[in-house]
């Protein structure tokens, strides 16, 4: 048996890495150790940016929007359009992605069960040719000089070895591939314990999020629909040792919202602790870390899943790319790329958290007395507002520190810079550079060679754009060498 890439773990990280892989002709095999996909919500709110990287994915024989994974998602979803912020006996309705998504096409937040975006994922695979191995579990592996010996256990126990360029371990918080890399998983566990409950409750307003502060930490609501209506989440009193029944989480809810809330028909239930780690490298020779194996974090911010996704954009072009010849380097550029952006939202993540949960005296006089009263003001804080936003929508995420961005000369003043994602790229069809053309200046020489595409538009920037969508090269038209020395670098041999 063998691939080119084995993918280990078939969540939404390792879904959208093999779709992206199949999309470039990579052969993949993706493998997980559980019999089935997760039925459990888990992570609910899907960003703009990760709509973006998923609409290249398409199958079936239309050209259709609907053909992609992003229209199947938006179709599934609702979109979250506000918050109601319960506190100091005030209810304050916060809009959300009203303003600063002026530049995608996906301009809200999705709120969709993860069983039904991997679903969709799972599905989108299926359909072009890759089938997920279910009851494989990487038990062992080897990394040889052109290669990766993995010991896969199946349904029957019985192991066999699977040879592979290269493996990326999708496996999550306890990724098996992270041990056998030798890759420490570094950082702490929260002490606070939460509940979690897929669940009716009659008497809250339909269709917008509910947050309810207090001194003790927050309850919230959100609009989940399916598999039920609600998802409640809220952190336990220090003194709750045991997994609250239906009857103890409607007790809480009533310490926070004064009984008008009734909950009921929960579909599923469990508590949770949780954790900010991050591996101390995303990469070890042929072996690499993509999502919670790579980083795991609070769910605040709703980011975990979506920087998964986002890992995995990330790697596929540049492991297609080596497979065919390209640089090797390309493949450093990764952790290059990846692990600031890690980092990033772990601090983003860590922060809001310790803002919702903190029972520190100041922390805890501003949620209840000082954010009341600031909430009033907050459809008119359009800047701050704006800056949230464009922050969690990951639409600013940018690499202009990698070595892959390359500002060359006469490169305009405004607009993207390299490194940034291009908003609104000339074309969404994966897979592929795309080269932004002057429309007044001569043919450039590079043709339709290593899948490069030719765009002519007004203006006088030449930009180089990446499968991923974000600017590697850009420069004046006085910038044609720089150019031709960046694709001499970086493009397939
Ligand atoms: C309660 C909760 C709420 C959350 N809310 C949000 C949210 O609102 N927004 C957000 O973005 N994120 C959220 N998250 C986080 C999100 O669920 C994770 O970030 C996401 O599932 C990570 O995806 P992944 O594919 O990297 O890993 P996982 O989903 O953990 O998938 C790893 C897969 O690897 C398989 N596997 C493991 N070891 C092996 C092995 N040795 N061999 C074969 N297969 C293996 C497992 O069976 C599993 O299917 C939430 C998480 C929880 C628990």
């Amino acid at each position: 048996m063998s691939a080119d890439v084995l993918v280990v773990g078939a969540g939404p990280t390792g879904l959208a890495l093999a779709a992206h892989l199949a999309a470039f002709d990579v052969s993949v095999m993706i493998v997980d150790r559980a019999a089935d996909r997760a039925h459990e919500s888990r992570a609910l709110a899907i960003q703009p940016r990760t709509l973006e990287v998923l609409a290249g994915l398409r199958d079936g024989a239309g050209p259709g929007p609907d053909r992609s994974v992003s229209q199947r998602l938006v179709s599934a979803g609702n979109r979250m359009a506000r918050l109601q912020v319960h506190a100091g006996g005030r209810v304050t309705t916060v809009p959300m992605f009203d303003l600063a998504m002026f530049d995608t096409a996906y301009p809200y937040l999705l709120v969709l069960s993860q069983a039904q975006t991997e679903r969709i994922l799972a599905e989108h695979l299926a359909a072009v040719g890759v089938e997920v191995r279910r009851q494989v579990t990487l038990t062992d592996l080897t990394q040889a000089p052109d290669g990766v010996e993995c010991a896969l256990r199946g349904p029957d126990g019985r192991v066999e070895t699977a040879h592979a360029r290269y493996v990326v371990g999708c496996d999550g918080a306890q990724s098996t591939v992270r041990r056998h890399a030798g890759i420490e998983f570094a950082g702490s566990t929260y002490p606070q314990v939460f509940a979690l409950a897929d669940l009716e409750a009659d008497g809250l307003e339909r269709g917008t999020a509910h947050a309810y502060l207090s001194a003790g930490g927050p309850l919230f609501f959100f609009p989940l629909e399916r598999p039920a209506t609600w998802r409640l989440l809220v952190m336990l009193p220090r003194s709750t040792s045991d997994t609250p029944g239906l009857d103890a989480l409607q007790a809480l809810t009533d310490g926070y919202t004064g009984g008008t809330v009734r909950l009921r028909d929960p579909v599923w239930m469990t508590t949770f602790r949780l954790h900010l780690r991050a591996a101390t490298a995303y990469r070890s020779g042929r072996l690499f870390l993509a999502g919670d194996a790579a980083h795991i974090h609070s769910p605040a911010g709703a980011q975990g899943m979506n920087t998964g996704i986002q890992d995995a954009t990330n790697l596929a072009w540049k492991l297609a790319a080596v497979l065919r010849g390209g640089p090797a380097e390309l493949l450093d550029t990764y952790e290059a790329e990846r692990a600031p952006v890690g980092r990033w939202v772990m601090r983003l993540s860590d922060r809001a958290f310790t803002a919702a949960t903190s029972t520190s005296a100041p922390v805890r006089f501003a949620r209840t007395r000082v954010v009341p009263l600031l909430l009033p003001l907050a459809s008119r804080l359009r800047r701050a507002r704006s800056t949230v936003l464009r922050a969690t929508s990951q639409l600013d995420i940018r690499y202009r520190h990698s070595p892959l961005s390359t500002e060359g000369p006469g490169a305009p003043r405004r607009g993207p810079r390299a490194g940034d994602r291009l908003p609104e790229p000339p074309g969404t069809a994966m897979p592929g550079w795309q080269l932004l053309w002057p429309s007044d200046a001569p043919a450039p020489e590079h043709g339709t060679a290593q899948r490069l595409t030719v765009h002519r538009r007004p203006g006088k920037a030449i930009l180089l754009v990446r499968p991923d969508g974000h600017i590697g090269y850009r420069s004046g038209p006085e910038g044609v060498d720089g150019l031709n020395a960046y694709i001499g670098r970086w493009f397939a041999g």
